[in-house]
């Protein structure tokens, strides 16, 4: 599966930043003096009980982006996010790339991941494309249905090396304050066992946000409504 990053290089340099009203956020706000740690693609049987341990044990909090079609396999894992203490968004029903699909396809796609959220008690504010890809017709239809779209500042790129270390020096190098940074508890589509990688690089992640003298705090304290 080709992963297409495009809009974050996008991100760097486009005027979309500039775009009226933030119609995507890629960092919290300036003076912040905490970061978001944010899951995407679960859940998963496996990876996200086992990403909750650790940050439990880590004494992190997170926010989890789940895909509407995993959430229907596995409802009892959203309550089990929300009763540690994580926040839960969404990261639309299927995982396809947005690039070449119309308002329409995109606004279905976000309004049926809504209903399943919503099934599950969540009603999610944030909402993240599959595979970044936040073209014109996502940010419209995201807007319409009322959700705010989110992107990420840092990422570990888990697919892309076997190596915890570089996971986590990636993320370290672009890690500051008011940070978005982009995990997965899920191997769905990137590589497999990618979530393993991103899982044993947690303590080191964890260990430069307190030595940058910041906190894991969830979306919405990041980016207060
Ligand atoms: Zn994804």
């Amino acid at each position: 599966m080709q992963y297409v990053p495009s809009t974050v290089a996008l991100g760097q340099w486009t005027p979309l930043r500039a775009l009226p009203g933030g119609l995507c956020r890629w960092r919290g706000r300036r003076g912040a003096d905490a970061v978001a740690l944010t899951f995407d693609d679960g859940p998963h049987p496996e990876a996200t009980p086992a990403v909750l341990d650790e940050l439990d044990r880590l004494g992190l909090r997170a926010t989890f982006f789940p895909l509407a079609s995993a959430v229907e396999a596995h409802p009892g894992l959203v309550h089990e996010i929300l009763g540690r203490g994580h926040e839960v968004e969404t990261h639309g029903h299927r995982h396809l790339h947005h690039l070449g699909k119309g308002p329409r396809w995109v606004a279905h796609d976000i309004r049926s991941a809504i209903e399943v959220m919503g099934s599950v008690g969540v009603r999610p504010r944030w909402y993240r494309p599959s595979y970044g890809q936040a073209t014109a017709a996502t940010l419209v239809a995201a807007r319409a249905a009322g959700l705010e779209t989110v992107l990420w500042s840092s990422w570990g790129r888990e697919w892309a090396t076997e190596r915890p270390d570089e996971v986590a020096a990636r993320i370290a190098r672009r890690l500051g304050p008011a940070s978005i940074v982009l995990l997965h508890d899920s191997d769905a589509f990137g590589s497999p066992g990618m979530w393993r990688v991103g899982l044993a690089a947690l303590p080191a992640i964890a260990e430069v946000i307190a030595r940058r003298g910041l906190r894991a705090v969830t979306l919405d304290e990041l980016v207060p409504a």
